[in-house]
């Protein structure tokens, strides 16, 4: 016998423990509806607190309640999913404009390389056709001056 306790005091033991660490089974075993007593259930621990003391049978009602707080998971997992899908709706719907506003300041440089171009070419076309008259212009701008 391990520890020299015997088999009841072990059960006590257990009891107390399960009673320390685990939970209330929010759907007490039928031994603890019949007795109403507080139904203390623990993870890894097949029986209740007040089962395990009295060494009786249990019922299912542990997986009852391991199956309850997978459930209770499963709910927040789901909260959470639709919140995601919320923000990626709201996300997407963002994207349309966004490529819009590029589109349109993609517009805006190119027009405004357009517009330098232009610029340049009739810089280049004036200085071009325009030298000798510029030339003498200014020629004839220095002699006024003198
Ligand atoms: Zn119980
Ligand atoms: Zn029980």
């Amino acid at each position: 016998m391990a520890g020299g306790l015997t088999k009841v005091q072990q059960r006590l033991r257990l009891a107390i423990k399960i009673e320390a660490h685990g939970f209330l089974n929010m759907a007490p075993c039928p031994q603890c509806v019949s007795s109403n007593s507080i139904c203390i259930v623990r993870e890894g621990n097949v029986r209740c607190s007040v089962c395990t003391r009295k060494n009786v049978k249990c019922g299912s009602t542990f997986s009852d309640a391991e199956y309850d707080s997978v459930e209770a998971q499963k709910r927040e997992l789901k909260a959470r999913r639709r919140a995601i899908q919320a923000q990626l709706a709201s996300l997407a719907q963002q994207l349309p404009s966004i490529e819009q506003q590029l589109d349109r300041l993609d517009d805006k440089q190119k027009k405004m390389v357009d517009r330098e171009s232009d610029v340049l070419g009739e810089l280049e076309n004036f200085s071009a056709g325009d030298s000798v008259a510029m030339m003498s212009n200014t020629s004839a701008f220095d002699d006024v001056v003198d």
